[in-house]
């Protein structure tokens, strides 16, 4: 018998797509369309729909994978010998368009030269996508229905009386940033403030009117040395920062966590959602909260990866 909480929830099954197509939007981003004969009912419930994608070290299809179903995927793949078991990597679907079973990805070719060759620190995910040709296989990770929240790995879900909406992250938040911002209805005033590699890599959007998008040229200079201060001023210009003068003790942040997405955050009407590499993010959510007297509750922050870490 099941409970209602089942039928709340999605399951995640695998689906089997080929690359339909690649598309260099930029210097350091590359569009993979995938498509499946089940990819129409993939579930892409919210505009930072999360999912995975399964890189075998070989590139051949993972079809011991396929046959499972429902909550087993995760010990399935762990179960998978060494050296078989394919890499999982989080990637956003920037489009889903299921009357021709096609899902659009934007990914980061971090770690791939400009002469095509590779880094040492290349990831598979990156690699694996820098060499993709129309016909490759790829096993995606996903829900088989769209819904809201944690469970179907979204996070967008500002409360609907923000006043304000205010985005940033680095270049692995531009496809979840960008699908969040094209789909926003007129109400709320909106900035985002982009961090990216090199201004080639600076995306066109289609926007909403009245959505402010500022993107940075990283160039040679540290991850978030630019965004940092650009969102302190975009704060000030929104009048959301309070200028609390020096750190303020009574408000810690704690260290380690990298993840929290709160339930509302109403207390100044604004909202602001973080996402980026986990260092950045911690130190963006330090600046909102303790120095700009940012309600904590009204600052969601995602660390997307982290330098040196890998998966
Ligand atoms: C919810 C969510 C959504 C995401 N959406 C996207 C997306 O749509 N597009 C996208 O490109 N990424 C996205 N990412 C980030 C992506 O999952 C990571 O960048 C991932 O580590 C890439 O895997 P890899 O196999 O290429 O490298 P890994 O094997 O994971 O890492 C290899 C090395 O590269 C470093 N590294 C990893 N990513 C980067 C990077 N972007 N720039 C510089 N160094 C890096 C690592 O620190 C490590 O040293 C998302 C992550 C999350 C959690």
């Amino acid at each position: 018998m099941s409970t209602a909480t089942e039928t709340l929830q999605p399951t995640y099954r695998f689906f089997e797509t080929t690359v339909a197509r690649t598309e260099r939007l930029s210097p350091g981003f590359l569009r993979l369309t995938f498509t499946g004969p089940d990819l129409h009912l993939f579930g892409a419930g919210g505009d930072d729909q999360r999912f995975k994608l399964l890189i075998p070290d070989d590139g051949a299809p993972v079809t011991e994978l396929l046959s499972v179903a429902g909550p087993d995927w995760y010990a399935a793949w762990c179960a998978m010998p060494d050296g078989a078991r394919p890499h999982m990597r989080t990637y956003t679907v920037r489009a889903l368009r299921p009357e021709v079973a096609e899902m659009d990805v934007d990914v980061v070719l971090h770690g791939i030269r400009p002469d095509g060759t590779a880094a040492p620190d290349a990831g598979p995910a990156a690699l694996w996508a820098a060499a993709a040709q129309p016909g490759d296989p790829m096993v995606l990770l996903g829900p088989d229905r769209p819904g809201s929240g944690r469970m179907w790995g979204v996070e967008w879900a500002p409360p609907t009386d923000a006043d304000t909406l205010f985005l940033a992250g680095d270049e692995t938040a531009v496809p979840a940033i960008a699908a969040v911002l094209e789909s926003l209805v007129p109400g709320p005033r909106v900035v985002a403030v982009l961090e990216v590699p090199e201004v080639g890599d600076f995306l066109a959007l289609r926007l909403p009117p009245g959505v402010d998008v500022r993107w940075l040229a990283r160039g040679s200079r540290a991850r978030g040395e630019l965004l940092e201060p650009a969102v302190h001023t975009a704060l000030r210009e929104l009048g959301i920062a309070r200028d609390v003068p020096g750190a303020d003790p009574g408000e810690p942040v704690e260290e380690g966590i990298l993840w929290e997405v709160p339930e509302t955050g109403a207390h100044t009407g604004c909202y602001a959602w973080l996402a980026g590499e986990a260092g950045m993010v911690k130190g963006l959510r330090r600046r909102l909260v303790r120095d700009l007297g940012v309600p904590r509750d009204a600052v969601a922050f995602m660390g997307y990866w982290k330098v040196g870490s890998r998966g």
